[in-house]
């Protein structure tokens, strides 16, 4: 539990982790998994009163399948919007998954619509929790990286990563460039803790993470 409404699920294996924001109406996901542990999530929910049944949002820090492919065992009992930046969104609903790089890794993926369109600056409104886009392309050229508002919080995806470590950017829709450059912005942003798509939260020190993460990846990318 990062606050009352917020709820952080660390993965133990190639899943992603998963946000639960419960806030009003709302019953948001911040990524999904792969969907291999859905019986795992479905008990997570429920130890917090909630159901799978019952989530109305779930919002992609970047499409790989290792965030997007727990959405579809989703869609056969609930039909939440899914939110995803448009670099992204924007092929999956033409119906090109290969963003996903579900076929690299041997998954299948059906298509599926994205309704909730992110570009950079975009609000989410969940109740009172209020969730702010910021474009931080690099590890895939869609990323984002969310700030709740008034929480000083941050959901970092899979740019920035805890211990001076972040996404890889070697994947046909990565840019070493661009990721520095995410970097730098996330480590100028005011945040106290950092919920990142892997490995632990950062709950301490998470400003001067951010900071080591970009002087490493500057001097190892020369950029
Ligand atoms: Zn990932
Ligand atoms: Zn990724």
């Amino acid at each position: 539990m990062i606050t009352d409404s917020i709820y952080f699920k660390v993965s133990r294996s190639f899943d992603s982790n998963i946000a639960f924001i419960s806030a009003g109406d709302h019953q948001v996901l911040v990524d999904a998994g792969t969907g291999f542990y859905f019986s795992s999530l479905e008990e997570s929910l429920q130890s917090v009163g909630a159901s799978v049944e019952s989530i109305t949002d779930i919002v992609l820090t970047h499409c790989h399948i290792d965030h997007i492919g727990g959405v579809v065992p989703i869609l056969e009992t609930a039909n939440p919007t899914i939110h995803l930046h448009r670099a992204e969104a924007e092929p999956i609903n033409n119906g090109d998954m290969s963003k996903t790089l579900a076929s690299t890794f041997g998954g299948d993926l059906p298509p599926f619509k994205i309704r909730g369109i992110l570009d950079e600056g975009s609000i989410l409104e969940f109740g009172d929790i209020r969730l702010k886009v910021f474009h931080t392309p690099g590890h895939s050229s869609g990323s984002i990286t969310m700030e709740v508002i008034g929480e000083r919080i941050l959901f970092t995806g899979d740019t920035l990563f805890p211990g001076g470590s972040f996404g890889r950017v070697d994947f046909a829709d990565g840019d070493a460039a661009k990721l520095v450059e995410s970097l730098k912005r996330i480590s100028e942003m005011d945040f106290d803790i950092g919920l990142p798509g892997h490995m632990n939260a950062m709950k301490h020190n998470a400003k001067q993470s951010a900071a080591t993460s970009y002087r490493i990846a500057k001097s190892m990318f020369r950029v």
